[in-house]
Order: structure tokens, then C-alpha cells, then sequence
């Protein structure tokens, strides 16, 4: 029923040179796979270039971040209308946003209504750092963090219940984001199952909660995505450092497919 969802961040890596040639090896490697909706979520000075080469593919385009204001003097930020041009998604919340630039939950908040304004689908993340998870705090933060960040849409305007498809939630566990330690399996589908798509039922309805899709994120390789695909609420993955290896994302988006 949701259809499984494989997106890469690229981070900061690649000059638009390096993009170009990236995006001409991966296209020709995911185009055939039908089952899976794929994007890629290169740095904002590539969007432009990465845009013309994916017209006329199925291959989704995403920014890293955007800052919620429509204009105005905001020196060296992003307008939601500027992504629109170019992006379908974008993704909000990432935990080196949150612990570098000082991403609140407020401030995700305000970015998940902008990105619904412009339809920009917002790939929102959260997940708890190591300390909070070995004391036992997962369920509180990741609680949290969905409730501020989804704050103000279950009766608003921007999230209609039935288009579950408009925001995809991304859990990706702090500690296992670029680690190479990846969450155990069962572990990261318990958080899906038994948090998120909870909150989710609580705050919009429990056929949202089924209907929208809820990827892992946090040291996905190719070697070990399959494993969290075939958990039954994990529908797809955020990958960031795998997802710069054309062989090593295909592999993992061919992985996705049912
Ligand atoms: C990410 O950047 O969202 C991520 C999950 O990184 P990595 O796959 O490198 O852990």
C-alpha cells in the first residue's frame, strides 16, 4: 500500500561538475526500477544543473533545507518559492542541522508549513542521540519532535488527511548517522511502529498514521539496507554517505523494490 521511498542526501559533497557526472551514472541505474520512488538531495548550487539532467526521469529532486520566509533581506538563505522552481522534496530537521545551525523544533515547524505552501514535500527528520537512547528517552524525544515539528497542520489548510503522500517522516537515530553503526533492525522498526505512526494516528487520524511513509536513515549500505526494507513499517531509507556511489544507491534503491 505505501509504495517504498529511497532518497539521498548528499550533504555537502560535489561541485556541479562532479554532480553532472554523478546523476549521468545513477540515472541509467534507477530509471528501470519501477517499484520504488527515488530522489536525490544534492547541495543548492548543483539543483539548477542536477534538474535539467533529471527531466523526463521519475527521479525526484530534494534540497537539504530552506529557510521558511517567502523573501526578503535573509543573507544567505533559501526561499521555499525558489525550491519550487526546481525540487519536489526537501528535506527538514536534520540532526546536523539541528546540531550544528541550531534547528529547534520551532523552527522545523515553520519550515514543514512553508515547504506544504510551495507543495514542496517535506522529508522531516528526527531521531534521538545516543545518550538520550541509552537512557531510555527515545519515545520522549522523537514524540516530541514529531508533535512541535507537525504542529498546526492536522486542522490547517496545507495537510489534507486523505494525502498522506504530502510529508514523509525519516527516523534516523543520531548515533547511527554516518557511525557506520547502524540501529539493530527490529530496533529501528519498534520506533516506527510503536512511536511514530502512533503520534502520527494521535495528531491527524490512524489512516494517515498507516498511509504515510516512514523511511530509516543512519548507515544504510547496500549490504545491509534489504534487512530494514523487509521490516514491515520501514518504507524505504534516507542515505546519506552511501547514496555519493552510484553502484552502492542503485543497489540499495533495487533493494526497495517490493
Ligand atoms: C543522512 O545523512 O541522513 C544519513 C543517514 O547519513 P548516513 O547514511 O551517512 O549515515
Amino acid at each position: 500500500m505505501r509504495k517504498p521511498f529511497v532518497a539521498g542526501n548528499w550533504k555537502m559533497f560535489k561541485t556541479v561538475a562532479e554532480a553532472r557526472h554523478l546523476v549521468s551514472e545513477l540515472v541509467p541505474g534507477l530509471q528501470p526500477i519501477l517499484e520504488v520512488e527515488k530522489a536525490i538531495c544534492p547541495p543548492y548550487t548543483t539543483l539548477l544543473a542536477v534538474a535539467a539532467l533529471l527531466e523526463g526521469t521519475d527521479i525526484g529532486l530534494g534540497a537539504q533545507n530552506m529557510y521558511w520566509k517567502e523573501s526578503g533581506a535573509y543573507t544567505g538563505e533559501i526561499a521555499p518559492g525558489m525550491l519550487a522552481e526546481l525540487c519536489n522534496f526537501v528535506i527538514l530537521g536534520h540532526s546536523e542541522r539541528r546540531a550544528y545551525f541550531g534547528e529547534s523544533d520551532e523552527t522545523v515547524n515553520r519550515k514543514v508549513h512553508a515547504a506544504l505552501a510551495h507543495d514542496l514535500t517535506p522529508i522531516i527528520c528526527v531521531g534521538e542521540t545516543l545518550a538520550e537512547n541509552e537512557t531510555g528517552r527515545t519515545a520522549e524525544v522523537v514524540s516530541r519532535q514529531l508533535r512541535e515539528g507537525l504542529a498546526g497542520l492536522s486542522d490547517g489548510e496545507e495537510l489534507l488527511e486523505e494525502s498522506a503522500s504530502s510529508l514523509v517522516i525519516a527516523y534516523e537515530p543520531i548515533w547511527a548517522i554516518g557511525t557506520g553503526k547502524a540501529a539493530t533492525i527490529e530496533g529501528a522498526n519498534a520506533v516506527v511502529a510503536d512511536i511514530i505512526r502512533p503520534v502520527v494516528a494521535d495528531l491527524f487520524s490512524e489512516s494517515f498514521a498507516q498511509a504515510v511513509r516512514v523511511l530509516y536513515g543512519g548507515s544504510v549500505k547496500a549490504n545491509n539496507a534489504a534487512e530494514f526494507f523487509n521490516q514491515p513499517d520501514i518504507d524505504g531509507a534516507l542515505v546519506g554517505g552511501a547514496s555519493l556511489n552510484a553502484t552502492e544507491f542503485t543497489r540499495i534503491v533495487q533493494a526497495a523494490a517490493p
